[in-house]
């Protein structure tokens, strides 16, 4: 695969930033904020729930049938309403809670750090990410990767989303690069490596949690460190 790329599009969430983690992490510390050990059993509890109802608003989030705004206070709302607790005012407060404190998490996935110094070296470095403009900055700098990368894409800024094949034209656009000369990697089959392959893009799919799937993928990994292979 080595020879002829020059760019390297990354996702960011569960691809380099280690999203399940650093979100589980926020969550734990709202358990305790809130005091939400007086009403639901346990904190593992409240994560499950959280994660099930924000994994379905993020898929009408994709499908634009509800907002950002919406999202960040809905995925609370309804999680304390699963334990008979009805307080929008405390929803609203712990998703701005989560907003603040979930980018400032720090834990990439394995190998990130020095998988990227050794391609930084042989390729230009890009980002290509659904998540929201205001946090995905912050996730870069604060995690100290953000200097790898030459072009960060915002799905928010550009206006739709991936798989959608005008965010891989405006990448290409904005790094000067073609999808001939270039690779994707990422860990949402559907997002990226689809995505990837409607503008004929090469691309890895990123299966750390090595979930089965009968998906159809150019290439696999489950660990970023087998790049220095592969790349
Ligand atoms: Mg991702």
């Amino acid at each position: 695969m080595k020879k002829k790329y020059k760019h390297i599009f990354f996702d960011l969430d569960r691809t380099l930033w280690h999203f399940d983690e650093n979100s589980k992490k926020v969550l734990n510390d709202i358990y305790t904020h809130f005091k939400l050990d007086k009403s639901i059993n346990s904190v593992d509890e409240f994560i499950e729930k959280y994660q099930e109802i924000n994994e379905a608003l993020w898929s009408l989030y994709r499908e634009d049938k509800v907002t950002k705004d919406e999202l960040r206070w809905r995925r609370f709302e309804d999680t304390l309403a699963y334990f008979n607790i009805s307080n929008p005012k405390v929803a609203s407060d712990m998703g701005d809670f989560y907003i603040y404190h979930s980018p400032r998490q720090t834990l990439l996935l394995p190998e990130t750090r020095s998988v990227l110094k050794y391609l930084s070296k042989k390729y230009k470095l890009h980002i290509i990410t659904n998540g929201f403009e205001e946090v995905q900055h912050i996730k870069l700098k604060e995690s100290g990767i953000s200097n790898y990368f030459d072009v960060v894409i915002l799905s928010e800024k550009v206006g739709v989303k991936k798989p959608h094949p005008y965010i891989f034209k405006k990448a290409f656009l904005a790094a000067g690069a073609n999808a001939k000369n270039s690779l994707m990697i990422g860990d949402d089959w559907y997002a990226d490596i689809y995505g990837a392959q409607r503008v004929k893009m090469d691309a890895i799919y990123f299966n750390f949690n090595k979930l089965e799937h009968k998906n159809s993928v150019q290439k696999e990994i489950s660990c970023l460190s087998e790049l220095y292979e592969i790349l």
